[in-house]
């Protein structure tokens, strides 16, 4: 029965002249063969937006890890939210990371998808004059040089290269 429909009664070509149930078929007598099945709707895209941030202090970065329990658990990234289509990275700076005196830089965008999610992650790097007390973060100060050697998600992954190569210039 599963070769028959992998190789014989597919969803858009099906082969009813060699077909072995064709006597029996109801698509066929009913000459629906073009609607049966109703092939299964894809689920809608859904677009997201998050607002991340390379804080730099002296060499070091700010990372964090994901907790147990949501996708890319155990992975490393730079702090990031969701935010709204008029977010403004500035004011996130200050109200999650109370740096509100360093100017958020643009560094990069990143798109990605996960399952029907379409992600655009937009990083930011902040330099602040004095070292920032992260209260509301849990997360570690870590060398710039050993973002290499920490398993970033995919997309912070890419936020990272090109954290280094700005860096680098
Ligand atoms: S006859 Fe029916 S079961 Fe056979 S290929 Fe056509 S639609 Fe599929």
């Amino acid at each position: 029965m599963m070769e028959l429909g992998a190789l014989v009664c597919t969803p858009r070509n099906p082969r009813c002249d060699v077909c072995p149930l064709k006597g029996r078929c109801v698509a066929r007598k009913e000459n629906k063969t073009e609607r049966i099945p109703a092939l299964a709707k894809r689920a809608a895209a859904i677009k997201r937006r998050f607002f991340g941030f390379a804080i730099l202090w002296r060499g070091n970065v700010f990372v964090q890890r994901r907790p147990s329990g949501v996708v890319n658990a155990g992975y490393w990234e730079f702090p990031n939210w969701e935010v709204a289509a008029d977010a403004e990275p500035a004011a996130l700076a200050k109200g999650n990371l109370s740096l509100g005196q360093a100017e958020p830089a643009p560094l990069c965008v990143v798109n990605h998808s996960i399952t029907r999610y379409r992600n655009r992650l937009e990083m930011f790097v902040i330099r602040p004059a004095r070292k920032p007390h992260l209260a509301k973060l849990e997360g570690e100060w870590l060398p710039l040089a050993k973002l290499d050697e920490i398993p970033l998600t995919a997309a912070h992954r890419k936020a990272a290269t090109r954290l280094r190569d700005a860096d680098e210039r």
